[in-house]
C-alpha cells in the first residue's frame, strides 16, 4: 500500500521545502501546522460530508488540505504565493477530489469560484488564516453573503477572543458586532504557538462562525448601523454623544435618536447590544 507522505513530521516538512527551494514568508503569514491532532479536528468541526464541498484558504503544504478531502466530497483551496502549487501537487498526489486555485483570496470573485467548483453542494470554509489578514477575510466572506454555511478556522488567540466577544462587553469591537449580525460565533479550542513551523509569538484558536439564514435584528440601513457602530468603536472611550459626531452627526441628532431609541445618553459603543445599535441607527437621521 502506497503511505502518504506526513505532513505534520518536521523532518518531512524540512526536506520537501529544501527540495522545492522554499523558505517561510513572514509577510504572507507562513505559519505550517505541525501539531497531528490540529486538522482532523478541524475538519470534522467544520461539518464536511461526502455531499459536502470545502473551501480552503491558504492550503499550504496541504496539512489540512488533506484532512478535509478525505471528509468532503470536493475541496477547491486558495493560495496565494504561486512557490505552493508545484508542493502541493507532490504532497496531494492522488486526492483526486482537490483543486488548488493561485490567487489571493481577497481578490477573487469566490461567489463564482463556488457557483463553478460547487454546483449545489453545500460550502463550507475551513482554513488556517494568514494572521496578517484575518478580519479583512472573514468580513470579506460575511459581508459579501457568500452561500456559505459555516466558517471554522483558526486565528490568532486574541483575534478569537474579539470575535467571539459577548456583544455588550469590554472584548467587544466593531467586528464583533459585525460578526454577531451575521453569523453565531463560537471558540472550540486553542492551539499553542508550538504547534506551528516557525511557531508564532502568540497562541491561536478555532472558531466557529455558523452563517445565519436571517440577521438577528432587523435595521432599514445596514450601511448607516455599521458606519455608526465603527464611529463608535473608533473612540471607544467617548461617549456615543461625543464619538458619533465622526460620523457627521451634530450633537442634537446624537442626543435625540439615543433618546428615541431609550439609549443612555452617556452610553459608550462597547455597552450596547447590536440590536441597540440597530434601534439607534432606525432613530438617527440620514
Ligand atoms: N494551511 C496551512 C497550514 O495549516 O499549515 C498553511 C496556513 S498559513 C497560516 C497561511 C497560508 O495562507 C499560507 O500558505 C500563505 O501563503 C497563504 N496566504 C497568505 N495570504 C493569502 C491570500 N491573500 N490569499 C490566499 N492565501 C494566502
Amino acid at each position: 500500500m502506497e503511505t502518504q507522505p506526513r505532513l505534520t513530521d518536521i523532518g518531512y516538512i524540512r526536506d520537501l521545502l529544501d527540495r522545492h527551494g522554499f523558505h517561510f514568508s513572514k509577510k504572507l503569514g507562513q505559519n505550517f501546522l505541525v501539531n497531528p491532532s490540529v486538522c482532523p479536528r478541524m475538519a470534522e468541526a467544520c461539518g464536511a460530508t461526502p455531499d459536502s464541498g470545502v473551501l480552503e484558504i491558504g492550503p499550504g503544504i496541504g496539512v489540512l488540505t488533506r484532512e478535509l478531502a478525505q471528509r468532503a466530497g470536493q475541496v477547491v483551496a486558495v493560495e496565494l504565493d504561486d512557490r505552493l502549487p508545484p508542493v502541493l501537487a507532490e504532497t496531494l498526489a492522488g486526492q483526486d477530489n482537490v483543486s488548488i486555485v493561485q490567487g489571493d483570496c481577497l481578490k477573487l470573485d469566490l461567489a463564482a469560484l463556488i457557483r463553478e467548483r460547487f454546483g449545489d453542494r453545500p460550502v463550507a470554509v475551513c482554513a488556517n488564516l494568514p494572521y496578517y489578514i484575518t478580519s479583512p477575510i472573514i468580513m470579506m466572506l460575511l459581508e459579501s453573503r457568500l452561500p456559505v454555511t459555516g466558517i471554522t478556522v483558526m486565528v490568532q488567540k486574541e483575534a478569537a477572543q474579539r470575535l467571539c466577544a459577548l456583544p455588550g462587553t469590554r472584548q467587544a469591537g466593531a467586528v464583533t458586532l459585525a460578526v454577531q449580525y451575521y453569523a453565531e460565533a463560537e471558540t472550540l479550542f486553542t492551539v499553542s504557538r508550538g504547534s506551528f513551523l516557525p511557531a508564532p509569538n502568540v497562541d491561536s484558536a478555532v472558531i466557529r462562525l455558523t452563517v445565519r439564514r436571517e440577521p438577528p435584528c432587523t435595521v432599514r440601513d445596514e450601511g448607516r448601523m455599521f458606519r455608526l457602530i465603527r464611529a463608535g468603536f473608533g473612540q471607544r472611550r467617548k461617549t456615543l454623544l461625543n464619538s458619533l459626531t465622526t460620523a457627521g452627526y451634530s450633537k442634537e441628532t446624537v442626543a435625540a435618536a439615543l433618546a428615541t431609541a431609550g439609549i443612555s445618553p452617556t452610553a459608550r459603543a462597547e455597552e450596547l447590544t447590536l440590536e441597540q445599535f440597530a434601534a439607534l441607527s432606525d432613530a438617527i437621521e440620514g
